[in-house]
């Protein structure tokens, strides 16, 4: 094939056979249908290599599936028919960390957790946390506009980059901005490329904004009797004056399932619980915690259990982490889902999540972070079993017609990928839905750039 003798002109960095790129027809999403393989795996090693990876696809018009570690839950990482993958892998280098400026400078396939550890040195610090950030990497990041449970102090992704290099569905390279922290000289095209799944552009360097590392971290478990309690103190502590970085909400199932595989002391036998962390001046952390003990026991905290240095801090966040691999252990398919509701819905979200769980008997474990009304009902289930497969579908499309109903929106920070494309339409307004499909025409005429992902 004439395009591969091309490709392999680019670059000598490339898969072909077939139990190679079986490797890459998956990512954590459920498994496909039907398996596609792509036509070739590359692995550029800069801006320009990519460009002219981009360019000949462009010309054959060959799709391309940017790759990172394949850790998404969307299928935003499955080839499509005709398609080549670009494993950015060997673009992992974190170029210059500037104390004096607050920024990082770093090639897309730096690992988060990596990241982090090096600015320790700097006693700085980028704050977006998806639980699996020991692997997941700022590209990945950027595309989905990733978060965790620090966004509800500290905002997602999109709110750390300042400018990024990006090679255009023509091979063209683009940088969105300066090195500054602000600018509105001309649109902000930065923000356009965070959170869309790698369909506009390819992201192949990204300055990122650091900021201090707060001097200590307190993290406290409040435990519960029932959701709503525990739901209800979420708004009491967000409306005593203070914001903790984290306000995450777990129910029992998940705790158990925790305690069963990863064992770190949690009180099975609670409802629910609230993993709330206070960082920042030592001084102002104890202030703050005062005020904060007070309010979980006027809202009914049956136990608060304060974790007694950094590392059982981290060890209870490590256990928190590993949610989803515990449920694993339970069945072989866990799906996770993102959605966001409006704070004053949690407890109905919840409860229904939990209705339609017992109607169609699939396991949910429902965590999140309570702050957002970012709800992660993780399900699990064996998807070869037709009976539950089929039971999943109709629980989830009850479970998304719901959450439209009560303003919620399908995606907080996982992405639309394949997997939540069906619901997309619901979940936006039409015309916003059109001027989205004419930026991608606009911006990738020939549908190059992981096409038939998110919009
Ligand atoms: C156990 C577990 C826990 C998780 N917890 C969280 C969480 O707390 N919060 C959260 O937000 N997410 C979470 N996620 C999902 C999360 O979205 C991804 O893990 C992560 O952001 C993707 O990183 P990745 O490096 O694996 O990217 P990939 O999965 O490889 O790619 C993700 C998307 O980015 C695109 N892409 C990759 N690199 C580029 C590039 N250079 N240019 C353009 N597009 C690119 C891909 O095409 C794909 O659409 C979790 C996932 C797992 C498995």
């Amino acid at each position: 094939m004439d395009f591969l003798k091309e490709l392999k002109k680019i670059t000598s960095d490339i898969l072909l056979k077939k139990e190679d790129l079986y490797v890459y027809a998956h990512d954590t999403s459920q498994n496909p249908e039907e398996l596609i393989l792509p036509l070739a795996v590359v692995f550029p090693k800069n801006t320009q290599e990519v460009s002219k990876i981009a360019k000949l696809c462009n010309e054959y018009k060959i799709s391309i599936v940017p790759r990172a570690q394949g850790t998404n839950h969307c299928g935003g990482t499955r080839p499509v028919k005709n398609c080549i993958v670009i494993h950015f892998s060997k673009m992992n280098k974190i170029i210059k960390i500037d104390k004096e400026n607050l920024i990082a400078e770093v090639e897309p396939n730096v690992v988060i957790g990596d990241l982090n550890k090096k600015l320790d040195e700097f006693n700085l610090f980028f704050p977006p946390d998806p639980s699996n950030m020991a692997v997941s990497t700022i590209g990945g990041a950027i595309a989905l506009c990733a978060g965790g449970p620090r966004t509800f102090k500290y905002g997602n992704t999109k709110d750390y980059i300042i400018n990024l290099e990006i090679v255009l569905a023509d091979g063209t390279i683009i940088q969105t901005s300066k090195n500054v922290a602000k600018n509105v000289s001309g649109y902000n095209i930065t923000s356009l490329f965070v959170g869309s799944e790698g369909t506009l552009g390819l992201v192949c360097k990204a300055v990122l904004k650091l900021i201090p590392k707060p001097q200590t971290r307190l993290l406290t478990l409040a435990y519960f009797d029932n959701l709503i309690d525990a739901t209800k103190c979420v708004n009491n502590v967000i409306n005593s004056g203070f914001i903790p970085s984290t306000l995450d909400l777990i129910d029992k199932f998940t705790i158990q399932t925790i305690e069963k595989f990863n064992p770190c002391g949690l009180l099975t036998e609670s409802e629910a619980m609230l993993l709330i962390e206070l960082d920042g001046f030592e001084k102002c952390v104890k202030y703050e915690l005062e005020i904060l003990k007070d309010i979980l026991e006027k809202s009914g905290a049956t136990s608060i259990v304060q974790a007694k240095n950094d590392e059982e801090n981290e060890n209870i966040w490590r256990a928190r982490r590993s949610a989803f691999s515990a449920l694993t252990q339970l069945k072989p398919n866990v799906i996770t889902e993102d959605i966001v509701v409006p704070k004053s819905k949690i407890v109905d979200f919840v409860k229904k999540t939990q209705e339609l769980s017992k109607k169609y008997n699939i396991i949910a474990a429902i965590m999140g972070h309570a702050g957002d009304g970012n709800i992660h009902p993780n399900f699990a289930l064996d998807l070869e079993n037709e009976i539950e497969k089929n039971n999943f579908e109709k629980l989830k499309d009850e479970l998304f017609f719901y959450a439209i109903s009560i303003g919620a929106t399908l995606s907080g920070e996982h992405g639309i990928g394949i997997q939540k494309q069906k619901y997309l339409p619901l979940a936006l307004d039409k015309n916003a839905h059109n001027l989205m499909k004419n930026i991608k025409k606009l911006l990738d005429t020939d549908n190059i750039l992981n096409s038939g992902k998110s919009i």
